[in-house]
């Protein structure tokens, strides 16, 4: 896929045409039509960088391999600016490269929801502003905490049961 919503000329640490797996590519995870607009450096430490390649190998990778078809990343990493910009929390796992928000002209959210819920190894799935938002998903190497939540204008960051959710919006 070609790049999109990239600074020129701004180093970002890592060869952003190259994959991060078979299906993800480096540039997605900085991609940002807000800071490209802004002018931010949307620029990930080499620790930062880590947390998104183990985010990718143990979660989306995998993730996308069950759904066999393409998801777009809408959020990945956030630098400190950008994560401000945005109004976004200090804790969110954005800012620390651990978090991706997904979505799909294809596939239901319920059904990439389910991708992730049945995988060995995550943090955290948020369920955002369903049927037709998007799904947060987080994974930090050594916590496998499992936070399922909702966040809607009347849900906001519930912790809630796949039950729950499923009697909302459907599933399996
Ligand atoms: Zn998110």
């Amino acid at each position: 896929m070609a790049k999109k919503y990239i600074l020129d000329g701004v180093n970002y640490g890592r060869n952003l045409d190259a994959y991060i797996s078979n299906n993800f590519q480096y540039w997605e995870f900085v991609s940002s039509d807000k800071a490209v607009r802004l002018g931010i450096k949307n620029v990930p430490t080499n620790a930062e960088w880590k947390n998104i390649e183990d985010l990718v190998k143990n979660v989306l990778q995998p993730m996308r391999d069950l759904l066999g078809k393409a998801i777009t990343i809408n959020s990945g990493f956030r630098c400190e600016e950008l994560n401000m910009a945005v109004g976004s929390s200090n804790t969110s796992f954005h800012r620390l490269g651990c978090a991706a928000d997904i979505d799909s002209d294809t596939i239901p959210l319920m059904d990439i929801l389910n991708a992730v819920y049945g995988l060995p190894k995550w943090t955290e799935i948020i369920a955002e502003y369903f049927p037709n938002g998007w799904v947060h998903v987080a994974y930090k190497a050594g916590d496998n905490r499992k936070m399922l939540k909702l966040k809607d204008p009347t849900h906001n960051f519930k912790g809630v049961s796949k039950e729950y959710l499923d009697k909302l919006y459907g599933g399996k």
